[in-house]
């Protein structure tokens, strides 16, 4: 049987520069009258802007989210909310504040609204995840979504442009593993396309440190297709090595897909010709693979694993991870392949072909 199937996730989306200001509106016509807004301990600033829009209906800020979403921040978020009388929250921030948001759903029933400000994509997704010693635990679950996205490019305006670079290889990474998932279809393959289009045209320029409004909301639009594209396919052997890699070395996640997506590429997009054709279309390229390295390059996103401090000596028990439970990929992955993978990753440029 060969059938396509697309479905939809539910969260109302609403784009624009300014979009902040609709917070107070979209939290109402959500039902939400007391919302503790959360944020990390660097993005507090955001945190106080997004309760002053909401005015009367914030009821704090918890500024503690932290990256892989530990076990330990979930319960201290948990009891703030709880202490506030919270019955919702704004996770104004990147994948790791909307990941906490996410981790509270899941934890005290508590509904959000995600404000974005990286490209990662977590917002569009009903993917959820948490982190206890030293293993990152994820799951799907259809009421972690967000009940409304609110993009505002301005608010992308000071992200570093390290991490809008390594959070925009991350969702172009999405839109890759996407183009060849088992449950793949027309409609994510379309968003799959622009979406890499967008975040390949808008990144070299925000890798130089623009603050083109165009180009932030090129980024922004690049990375809501993408996050899409994720939320609707499963994804493959990229995916899994970073949250392999992530969950056991604690490493970087952005970083992590940064150096990975061309070594991943390198070895799949063979295998799945489908893919590779729009990979290349999009990027303007020949060669699919050689335009991702070439984006990486431009972009001088991290180009290795020894360079985000992994030891060689790690590689293996990494590889029996991923192995331990496979995940679908257009080509069948053994040990000797896999550990060949992360030792070009670890070494850097050039990605085996
Ligand atoms: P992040 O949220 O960890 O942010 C990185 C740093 O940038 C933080 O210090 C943050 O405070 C700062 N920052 C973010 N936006 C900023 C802005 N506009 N201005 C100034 N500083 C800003 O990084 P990320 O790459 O967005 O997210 C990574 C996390 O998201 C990982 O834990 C990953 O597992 C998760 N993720 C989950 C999904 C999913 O579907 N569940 C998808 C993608 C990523």
């Amino acid at each position: 049987m060969n059938v396509e199937i697309f479905e939809p996730l539910p969260a109302r989306v609403v784009f624009g520069a300014g979009a902040i200001e609709s917070l107070a509106q979209e939290t109402r016509a959500t039902g939400l009258d007391r919302v503790l807004v959360l944020s990390t301990p660097g993005q507090r600033a955001l945190g106080e802007r997004a309760a002053a829009v909401l005015g009367r209906r914030a009821v704090g800020v918890f500024a503690g989210a932290r990256q892989h979403v530990p076990a330990t921040t979930v319960h201290e978020a948990t009891q703030a909310a709880l202490d506030a009388g919270a019955d919702g929250c704004v996770a104004a921030g990147g994948g790791s504040t909307i990941g906490l948001g996410k981790a509270l759903v899941l934890r005290s029933g508590l509904p959000f609204v995600a404000l974005p400000t990286t490209y990662a994509g977590s917002e569009m997704t009903t993917v959820w995840g948490m982190t206890a010693n030293a293993r990152k635990q994820t799951g799907r679950e259809r009421s972690v979504l967000p009940r409304v996205v609110v993009y505002d490019p301005d608010l992308t305006a000071g992200v570093p442009a390290t991490v809008a670079v390594t959070s925009g290889l991350n969702a172009i990474a999405h839109a890759v593993e996407a183009l060849y998932a088992p449950d793949g279809s027309a409609p994510v393959a379309a968003m799959a396309e622009r979406g890499i289009r967008d975040l390949a045209a808008a990144l070299p320029a925000l890798a130089d440190g623009t603050s083109d409004a165009t180009v932030r909301a090129t980024a922004l639009h690049g990375a809501w297709l993408c996050g899409a594209c994720l939320g609707a396919t499963t994804m493959g052997l990229h995916h899994k090595l970073c949250h392999v890699l992530g969950g056991m070395l604690d490493l970087p996640h952005a970083d992590t897909h940064a150096v990975l997506l061309p070594h991943v590429a390198a070895l799949n997009l063979p295998a799945a010709p489908d893919a590779e054709a729009i990979v290349s279309r999009a990027l303007d390229g020949h060669c699919a693979v050689d335009a991702l390295r070439d984006l990486a390059r431009r972009t001088a996103a991290p180009a290795s694993l020894a360079e985000l401090g992994v030891r060689p000596s790690q590689l293996h028990q990494v590889a029996e991870q991923v192995l331990a439970a496979p995940s679908a990929n257009p080509r069948p992955i053994d040990m000797s392949t896999l550990v060949q993978l992360l030792q070009a990753a670890w070494s850097g440029w050039p990605a085996p072909r």
